[in-house]
């Protein structure tokens, strides 16, 4: 063959010769594998999609309130644990609203991490856990004076006992445009459940009660202790929710990426606005 090529061509015409066939050669190997065929196109997008999802973080400090009161004598520390008095609670919105930060709904998290819609600048969550009825009383009126939004993940068998939200209440919030997320129905160490159906109706039936109650449909969950396990993320998945919120006394993360959508962490809000400060900026 190199024979042959050399006596036709000669030394300089069988290089050119090679050369054109190495170019079409590397023409032929970049149309099969480079262009999209016709039929896969929706195949060579889908991976590049969910590695923008994996790729995306999110710096959104997650606020997490339990009491919110003045405080009495009588308060033992584990209340105090869970207490951000009235007067403080103020100056902590009054600080967000002072200092260019916006607070989102957990919507618009899931909404950045999935779609990439972009977030304001400085994104804060405020959240309230449990139900207390003290949260309607002092909260619910401090954020509605600076505008602001917040979930409130309560646990149905809770509500309309004594301390607790009443459903009036909690429709009262819903329609002035609070969230209103599940705690679960009986507030249960989630991941010691052990029998699958007490677990699915913890987590799917208080969606659907909930959303009775409201008239809206319900997509967060707040795992109650921060008590959770992959069956647990596996039901809260399965049941519809969009994202979960943990919970822990000592967290103080405020990075979020799909991998933890169904695992959010949450910072204890501090009753001390100088605290307060230093948890969201860290
Ligand atoms: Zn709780």
């Amino acid at each position: 063959m190199r024979l042959l090529l050399e006596k036709q061509f000669g030394p300089i015409g069988r290089k050119i010769l090679i050369f054109s066939i190495v170019c079409l050669a590397a023409l032929v190997v970049f149309i099969v594998f480079a262009l999209p065929a016709h039929g896969s196109s929706q195949r060579s997008v889908k991976p590049s999609m969910e590695s923008q999802q994996e790729s995306r973080i999110a710096r959104v400090p997650i606020l997490s309130y339990h009491l919110v009161r003045p405080s009495y004598p009588r308060d033992d520390w584990l209340i105090k644990e869970y207490l951000v008095t009235s007067d403080v609670f103020d100056e902590e919105m009054n600080y967000l609203s002072s200092n260019g930060y916006h607070v989102i709904p957990f919507s618009a998290l899931e909404a950045y991490i999935d779609e990439g819609t972009p977030l304001p600048p400085k994104p804060v969550i405020i959240s309230f856990d449990d139900g207390w009825e003290n949260q309607f009383a002092y909260a619910f009126p401090i954020l509605q004076k600076y505008r602001l939004t917040a979930t409130f993940f309560i646990y149905t068998n809770a509500i309309d006992s004594t301390n607790h939200l009443t459903w009036g209440q909690v429709k009262t919030m819903s329609d002035a445009g609070m969230v209103i997320g599940s705690h679960s129905l009986s507030h249960p160490f989630l991941a010691k459940i052990a029998d699958a159906t007490d677990l699915w109706r913890e987590i799917a039936d208080s969606k659907k009660i909930i959303e009775e109650h409201i008239g809206k449909t319900v997509n967060e969950f707040a795992y109650p202790y921060g008590s959770y396990n992959q069956a647990t993320i596996a039901d809260v998945e399965k049941a519809g929710y969009k994202s979960a919120r943990k919970f822990s006394i000592f967290s103080t993360s405020v990075f979020h990426s799909k991998g933890d959508m169904y695992a959010l962490s949450a910072i204890p809000a501090p009753n001390s606005l100088p605290d307060f400060e230093r948890a969201l900026d860290q």
